[in-house]
């Protein structure tokens, strides 16, 4: 058995533009901040990850990720890919409050694993899917017509599924979609209040959509994260599928979700929770009889494909909403998966596939 030993772990700024800002009803980004993990085994294998804090959603803070990693670090050092769940161990109790570090030394530490096993990821997480995976795309709060202007651009590529970022202006929002949907009836759409949404909001903003003859396929967290009991009445009343997105940061908000029946999706992010943490939560939803889907913060292609390895490998995910990578203004890796309009192409080289060019 090969020792697999991590001998170093490293973080270096990852700064990336957006084409446009993005903007959510919580805050904005101007452009994605990210921290690369690399990392070295004593075999010489390398593997690479990704730190995305969100601090609006997360409440981390770029600053703090990176005392975090200098922290915790060490204690990883000398010690053996062969447990990487023992690691992940190690992380979720030296790090509460930071899953994005948690995540991005996970990734590392899977690219690395898989890298030396000669294996892609999505085949280490079970190579589940063979089917091409298609990605919804996200538009963020913009102008009209900058939003109208994207919605065409993405239209033309092939995109079938929109999501919309709401909760800054009712009436400009609702015009927005019945506009797009006028043009594109065939076009379905996702909407996001990330939270921004009261429950009386919430029914009359979809019924309002749904009257209009909009195509409204999931409605992802219109309240506040703790308001589980809202979201349950929400879920009786609305025909609409409801998301739990930021009301799962973590096992035991999942076991709100269950107690107080909030949702019938369940939204995975590697970054709210950690790589493995994800895992589980996935396969306790899955086991109640939720939905899936799996997203991200803005993140470059690397924390991504991950999620896109979880989701061809692992579990059947109906909502896939891996698109950030698109909304950049340019790539700061080489290799892995690759988008064609919304398909995901799969890859065949080791680990995530991937080589920084920075
Ligand atoms: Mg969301």
């Amino acid at each position: 058995m090969k020792a697999l030993i991590l001998e170093t772990l490293d973080i270096r700024p990852l700064n990336v533009g957006l084409t446009d800002t993005f903007t959510i009803s919580q805050g904005s980004v101007q452009e994605v901040q990210s921290l690369l993990v690399s990392l070295t085994l004593d075999n010489g294998m390398k593997g690479y990850g990704e730190i995305t804090p969100f601090p609006e959603l997360a409440g981390e803070t770029k600053e703090v990720c990176i005392e975090r990693f200098n922290e915790v670090s060490p204690e990883l050092i000398g010690k053996s890919l062969n447990n990487i769940r023992a690691l992940s161990h190690i992380l979720e109790e030296a790090l509460p409050g930071s899953p994005s570090v948690k995540c991005g030394i996970e990734i590392s530490m899977l690219d690395a694993l898989t890298r030396t096993l000669e294996t892609p990821m999505w085949s280490y997480f079970g190579g589940l899917n063979e089917e091409i995976l298609q990605t919804d795309i996200t538009i963020p709060i913009l102008s009209h017509e900058r939003s109208l202007e994207l919605a065409d651009k993405w239209v033309k590529k092939g995109f079938r599924t929109l999501k919309i970022k709401v909760g800054s202006d009712h009436d400009k929002e609702i015009n927005l979609i019945s506009e797009i949907n006028k043009k594109y009836p065939d076009i379905q759409f996702i909407i996001d209040a990330n939270q921004a949404f009261e429950e009386n909001q919430t029914l009359e903003f979809t019924r309002e959509l749904l009257a209009k003859d909009c195509d409204i396929i999931l409605l992802e967290q219109p309240l506040n994260r703790y308001d589980f009991i809202g979201m349950g009445r929400l879920k009786k009343l609305l025909n609409v599928p409801i998301a739990a997105d930021e009301s799962v940061f973590s096992r035991q908000d999942l076991q709100q979700v269950i107690k107080y029946n909030s949702a019938d999706v369940v939204n995975l992010k590697i970054m709210k929770t950690g790589v493995f943490n994800a895992l589980d939560i996935c396969s306790t939803a899955r086991s109640m009889g939720y939905e899936l889907m799996i997203g991200g913060m803005v993140e470059t292609r690397i924390a991504m494909g991950c999620s896109v390895a979880i989701a061809m490998g692992y579990a059947p995910i109906k909502y896939i909403d891996l698109d950030t990578p698109l909304l950049l203004s340019s790539d700061p890796v080489i290799g892995g998966y690759s988008y064609c309009g919304p398909d995901i192409m799969s890859w065949d080289t080791p680990g995530l596939g991937m080589e920084p060019l920075i």
